[in-house]
């Protein structure tokens, strides 16, 4: 039994089985790239838009679905899927093709859900209707990029929209009964600790279904990577970053769903912090951190 409430076991109460969530390209742009909010992204994000796991966007949708489930059922053993549409960002595209890709990674056999990151700047109301029509006929959440709530930090990320913006989206989202996951990075730069629970905490009073956390990294196509050869910054080590994580679980709501608790940069890509390649002992240690400490997620909630 793990001390927080993990996406596995969340999907296991849900669908009685476990549930294989395969990453898609579904050949998305993104805002913050084709000029109309920026167009370098965010500071951070790789040539493959935050989606260096998911199948190649030259293939169809189908097809990347298929080499997928046959890389990974034999590790997850399940015929239960969930599509993640990953890369960029999902809903930024016309309803007619939005509604076309979504429907049609519905159509395969064995899909029970879809996951579907986007921006909160790219929910237009005929796309939130699009939302509310698949919310209905199958499971879905809506992962929104936030990464923190200080907008000096907002600024140097680049991230192109203010926190009225995510507040407004979830509210929206809410209100169509559509679950909602967060995403936040720890250890952004010139962020200190205070402040980067503050955005833990802030998220868990959304009550939003759950939340990914992960530690920055640098990956090298990023302009993230060029301006710390320049400015170089301090970055977590895996004893400050398991700390913080497991200060951050105390204060987030119990049955929030923590679908994420380690960094996922690609292994010929990363730059540092290079502890984050191993995951299965971030998770570990964050496991026994929780034990030492004899605590588990939303043990502080309360007291907020
Ligand atoms: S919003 Fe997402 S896809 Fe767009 S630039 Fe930022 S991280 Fe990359």
């Amino acid at each position: 039994m793990k001390r927080y409430n993990t996406l596995n076991d969340e999907l296991k109460r849900e669908f009685g089985t476990k549930v294989m969530k395969l990453s898609i390209d579904g050949g998305f742009t993104c805002p913050n790239r084709d000029g109309k909010v920026g167009s370098r992204g965010c500071i951070f994000c790789g040539e493959e838009g935050s989606g260096e796991f998911a199948g190649s966007r030259l293939d169809p949708i189908r097809v990347q679905i298929e080499n997928q489930k046959s890389l990974l059922s034999r590790k997850w053993n399940t015929d239960k899927l969930i599509i993640y549409f990953q890369n960029f960002t999902n809903t930024y595209a016309p309803v007619e093709r939005l509604r076309k890709l979504y429907y049609e990674a519905l159509s395969i056999e064995g899909v029970v859900g879809l996951a579907i990151a986007t921006r909160p700047d790219c929910l237009e109301n005929e796309v939130l209707d699009l939302l509310s029509e698949i919310n209905e006929r199958t499971y879905l959440w809506v992962e929104l990029g936030l990464q923190t709530i200080h907008e000096k930090t907002a600024r140097f990320i680049r991230r192109g929209y203010p926190l009225e913006v995510y507040d407004e989206a979830i509210e929206k989202l809410k209100s169509r009964n559509i679950k909602v996951v967060t995403h936040v990075i720890l250890g952004l730069p010139n962020e200190s600790r205070e402040e980067i629970l503050e955005t833990v905490k802030y998220v868990g009073k959304t009550h939003t279904w759950g939340i990914k956390l992960h530690s920055l990294y640098i990956q090298r196509d990023t302009d993230l990577y060029r301006y710390y050869l320049k400015n170089p910054f301090p970055i977590m080590s895996k004893d400050e970053y398991v700390s913080l994580v497991v200060d951050g679980l105390t204060l987030l709501p119990p049955n929030m769903v923590i679908h994420r608790l380690t960094g996922d940069g690609k292994r010929e890509l990363l730059f540092e912090p290079k502890w984050t390649l191993d995951k299965l002992s971030v998770l570990s240690s964050i496991d026994r951190e929780l034990k030492i400490r004899n605590t588990q997620q939303g043990e502080r909630y309360k007291n907020i």
